[in-house]
């Protein structure tokens, strides 16, 4: 369970709202149960349940130790947003792989159109759907999941990682080779929507610094490309 600075005092956590009813009716835990939480900034914290009263449950702190969750390498995955539920597919599964944060991207060839409005009530969802991921994974930390841009908002988003990896099936340099330089304290993987990227956007990114990538000679789903990706890296990186 991830605990929020405004849950605590001293060695007490006060857990409140969905947690509860996952602790105690999902989780069927009791005042005595051991349960490990963490501080969202790389801290594990091992406490013990002391009291169930009504909508609260109250922990005691018992050990603190860093948190083995998070990788070496922090990796944003920007994606142009795919149909159905296959970004939330990718939210909860590179999540559970190691990703760094989530940056949802509308592309030329993006079937998947938002507005501002049901841009922020997609994101609660989003954010929710990591969150639970982020937990049952043991992750250090929850990945945020960032507000929609579109190309221009991407281009201006590389200059924050070491490298950008833009996988790009109509050719570029094989993956390990784009990592042979490594390791790299951050990256941008940049994935296209289902009808792939257009060639002047490829040429847009490779102007902007970002070096294409091919996974090699087949084809992945566009929900598959950002998992192969991050599992990769995360492997040549350590873990
Ligand atoms: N039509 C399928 C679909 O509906 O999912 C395939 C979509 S593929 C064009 C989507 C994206 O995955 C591409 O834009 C690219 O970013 C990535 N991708 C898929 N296969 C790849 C490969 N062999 N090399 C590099 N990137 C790849």
């Amino acid at each position: 369970y991830f605990v929020n600075p405004r849950q605590w005092d001293g060695d007490q956590i006060l857990v409140e709202g969905d947690d509860v009813h996952h602790m105690t009716r999902v989780m069927r835990m009791r005042p005595g149960d051991r349960v490990v939480c963490c501080d969202g900034e790389g801290t594990d914290l091992l406490a013990v349940l002391e009291d169930v009263k009504g909508d609260r449950v109250l922990l005691r702190v018992l050990e603190r130790t860093p948190s083995r969750g998070e990788p070496a390498v922090a990796v944003t995955v920007a994606q142009a947003l795919p149909k159905g539920d296959k970004w939330e597919w990718v939210l909860q599964k590179g999540t559970e792989l190691g990703a760094a944060s989530f940056l949802p991207v509308l592309s030329d060839r993006s079937v998947v159109k938002l507005d501002g409005k049901k841009a922020d009530k997609k994101r609660e969802r989003w954010q929710k759907i990591i969150k639970e991921a982020a937990e049952q994974s043991h992750r250090g930390c929850v990945p945020p999941v960032q507000p929609v841009v579109d190309w221009d908002g991407l281009m201006q988003a590389f200059s924050v990682c070491d490298r950008v990896i833009f996988a790009y099936e109509k050719g570029g340099v094989p993956l390990n080779q784009a990592l042979a330089d490594g390791p790299f304290q951050s990256l941008m993987i940049v994935v296209g929507p289902e009808g792939g990227f257009t060639s002047e956007e490829a040429e847009q990114a490779r102007t902007a610094g970002a070096l294409p990538v091919s996974l090699g000679p087949r084809i992945l789903r566009s929900e598959t490309a950002p998992l192969a990706l991050l599992s990769c890296i995360l492997y040549s990186h350590g873990e």
